[in-house]
C-alpha cells in the first residue's frame, strides 16, 4: 500500500505522539513519506523525537478556538487520536479527571476534526478494558461492551462516541488494542518490569522480582505491528472498528520463565509473590481475536511472542 495520496505529502496528527505507540506511529508514517504533526502535553515534547520540532505541539484539547486554528493550520488527512490517562484511580477526583481527559477531550477533537476537516479520516485508539472481565475467550468486534474500570468506561464511550459520528457520516473508526509492548512500554507495566529486573538480577543490582498474580493471561503483540494496523484502517474503503490482538495468550508466569531462561536465571529462585499487587476478579482470559482485520486489511503481524521478548531484552541490555 502507499500513502494513498499520490503526488504530494500526505499530513497526519497523532495526539498522544509521546508515548509508546506515537512513538511507532511517527516512526512508521515518517517512513511512508507523511509530513507528521505531533501533539501532546507540556513537558514531554522532547519525547516526540521523531517528530520536526516545529510540528510539536501541546495545544489543548479543551480549547476550542486554539484547536480549530491548529486543525485548520496542519489540515490533516488523518487523525490518530491515542491521547488518554490511563494511571490507577484511587480518588473520585483522579476518576474526574480521567473522565475529563479521556471522553470530554476525544469529544472535543471528534466533533472539531468533522466540523473543520469533514473530508478526514479518524482512528481512536480504544482499548481491550472496554469488554472488562469478558464472560468467554477469545473477544471479537462484536463480544459485549461491558468494562470494569472508569479507564475502561471512557474508553467504551469513546468507542461508541465514534460509532455515533460514524453513522453522521464521517469516516471515523475505533481501534480495539489488546496489550502492545515494545522496548519504548513504561516501567509499570509487567512486561518492562520483567525484562528490567531479570537483568538487574543477571548483572547483581537486584535480588528479587516481586508479582503479582502469575496466572493472568494476556494476549500480548508488539506495539510496532498495533500502529500499522491503525494505519491500515484509515487505508479502508469504509470506516470499521477492529480487535487489534496477536490472539495466542499467554500468564505472566510464561513471559518471566521466558526472560529469565534467556539469562540463563531460574525465576522461581527470585521470584516473590506480593499480595498487594495481586489484583481481583480476573476471570476468562483477555484474548482478542484478530481474524476480522487479518481477512479485510491484510494485517500480518511481523513479530510472534517470543521476538517480542526478544526486542524488549535486547533493547533493555543495550540500554544499561
Ligand atoms: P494491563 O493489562 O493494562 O493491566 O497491563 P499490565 O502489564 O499492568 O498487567 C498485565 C497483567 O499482569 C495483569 O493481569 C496483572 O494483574 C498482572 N501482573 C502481575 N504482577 C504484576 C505487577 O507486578 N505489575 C503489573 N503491572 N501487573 C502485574
Amino acid at each position: 500500500m502507499g500513502s494513498g495520496f499520490p503526488g504530494r505529502m500526505a499530513r497526519a496528527l497523532i495526539t498522544g505522539a509521546a508515548g509508546q505507540d506515537g512513538y511507532f506511529l511517527s516512526r512508521l508514517l515518517e517512513s511512508k513519506g507523511y509530513d507528521v504533526h505531533g501533539l501532546d502535553r507540556p513537558g514531554v515534547q522532547d519525547r516526540m523525537e521523531v517528530i520536526h520540532p516545529s510540528r510539536r505541539w501541546n495545544v489543548s484539547l479543551f480549547d476550542d478556538s486554539a484547536l480549530s486554528d491548529l486543525l485548520q493550520e496542519i489540515n490533516p488527512e488523518e487523525i490518530f487520536h491515542l491521547a488518554a490517562f490511563s494511571f490507577v484511580l484511587t480518588t473520585v477526583s483522579e476518576e474526574r479527571e480521567v473522565i475529563r481527559n479521556n471522553l470530554e477531550a476525544t469529544h472535543n477533537l471528534l466533533s472539531a476534526c468533522r466540523e473543520f476537516l469533514p473530508s478526514s479520516r479518524f482512528c481512536f485508539a480504544a482499548s481491550a478494558e472496554i469488554f472488562g472481565n469478558p464472560d468467554h475467550s477469545p473477544q471479537s468486534e462484536s463480544s459485549a461492551i461491558r468494562p470494569v474500570t472508569i479507564y475502561g468506561m471512557t474508553k467504551a464511550s469513546c468507542h461508541h462516541l465514534v460509532g455515533v459520528y460514524r453513522n453522521r457520516g464521517y469516516f471515523a473508526c475505533s481501534a480495539i488494542l489488546f496489550n502492545h509492548e515494545s522496548s519504548r512500554r513504561g516501567n509499570r507495566f509487567v512486561t518492562q518490569k520483567i525484562v528490567k529486573t531479570a537483568i538487574d538480577i543477571k548483572r547483581g543490582k537486584a535480588r528479587e522480582l516481586r508479582l503479582g498474580s502469575m496466572d493472568a493471561v494476556r494476549d500480548w503483540g508488539y506495539a510496532g505491528d498495533y500502529v500499522e494496523a491503525m494505519w491500515r484502517m484509515l487505508q479502508a474503503e469504509k470506516p470499521e472498528d477492529y480487535v487489534i490482538a496477536s490472539g495466542h495468550g499467554h500468564t505472566v508466569r510464561d513471559f518471566a520463565s521466558l526472560v529469565f531462561s534467556k539469562l540463563d536465571l531460574d525465576l522461581d529462585q527470585y521470584l516473590v509473590i506480593d499480595e498487594d499487587l495481586v489484583r481481583p476478579g480476573e476471570s476468562f482470559p483477555r484474548i482478542g481475536d484478530p481474524s476480522r482485520i487479518k481477512k479485510d486489511l491484510g494485517w500480518v503481524p511481523s513479530l510472534d511472542f517470543e521476538a517480542l521478548v526478544d526486542e524488549m531484552l535486547q533493547a533493555a541490555l543495550d540500554s544499561k
